[in-house]
């Protein structure tokens, strides 16, 4: 499969003078319709990463494709348009004054044409389950329908990749399921490639592979499973442990044997009723 995202030793500084830069060599490639989460605590660099892909910020030095191109000041703007970014906030991701308005103004800022773009908008709400509302405003929805919309703006740019920056992290479990699984119809209808910046253990584990940051170098890469057999260092690596997973370290500090890999809830429920519970 080829790739669609390569970045090579990227370094970048906020400040030139900063002794700590943000991203330091920091190397990796996508392939093309591959969902990445990555993973890493506050500060560590993931939206300076996110930034970079698009092109928003310029490294200091390195290089980076997307789609083939190198992202240079001459085709800045096609790689933008490759790349559509979701931010953490539901409520500064608006710009319209209805939903369907608040779709179609990357559209217009495009100057795509009237009717291609009605068709667009009315594609992109489908596509999200949001055409019901078309005419809603905005502030009344909830997060997550909120979030739904931003996706929306995003897709009827049809962009070949999506960066979610902590999307979800502002809504609550129901919200947060409803932009997952709204993104893996999505992808799974057009070979979307998925970026998602995430303290989330559940949504990391819709990924493909997992990258975590720290102190703006990428220190360990690898699927969900890889990734979630360290236990406790997941905390380490910014990620909140989900319930099953305090509980088996509270069990392992009580001196009782758990299993290694990670527990969903109902199978932690299952080990306890048929390994604990019955001795
Ligand atoms: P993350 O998204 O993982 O929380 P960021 O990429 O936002 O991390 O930040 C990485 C580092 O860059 C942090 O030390 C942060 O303080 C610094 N930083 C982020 N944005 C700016 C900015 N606009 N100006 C100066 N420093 C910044
Ligand atoms: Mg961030």
């Amino acid at each position: 499969m080829e790739s669609i995202i390569e970045l090579k030793n990227i370094n970048f500084n906020y400040q030139p003078e900063d002794a700590d830069p943000a991203l330091k060599d920091v190397s990796f490639s996508i392939k093309k319709g591959e969902w990445v989460a990555i993973i890493g605590h506050n500060g560590s660099g993931k939206s300076t990463l996110a930034k970079t892909i698009n092109g928003l910020l310029l490294p200091a030095s390195g290089q980076i494709s997307v789609g083939g191109k190198e992202l240079n000041e001459e085709n800045v703007w096609d790689i933008r348009r490759m790349v559509g970014m979701v931010f953490q906030n539901p409520d500064n991701q608006f710009v319209g004054s209805t939903v369907e308005d608040d779709v179609a103004f990357g559209l217009e800022n495009q100057g795509v044409p009237r009717n291609e773009m009605v068709i667009r908008v009315t594609d992109a709400l489908k596509k999200v389950r949001m055409d019901h509302l078309a005419t809603r405003e905005p502030a009344r929805l909830s997060g997550g329908q909120k979030q739904r919309v931003a996706i929306a703006g995003v897709v009827a740019l049809r962009p070949d990749i999506i960066i979610l920056d902590e999307a979800t992290s502002m809504l609550d479990p129901e919200g947060r399921e409803e932009v997952i699984s709204t993104i893996q119809e999505i992808k799974a209808e057009s070979n979307l490639t998925v970026i998602s910046i995430t303290h989330d253990i559940d949504e990391a584990a819709n990924a493909n592979r997992i990258l975590v940051m720290r102190q703006g170098q990428l220190v360990d890469e690898g699927t969900p499973e890889k990734i979630f057999s360290a236990g406790t260092e997941l905390i380490e690596m910014g990620l909140d442990l989900p319930f099953p997973e305090k509980l088996k370290i509270a069990l392992k500090e009580r001196g009782i044997d758990v299993p290694q890999e990670y527990l969903t809830e109902e199978r932690m429920v299952e080990w306890l009723w048929t390994s604990v519970l019955n001795k």
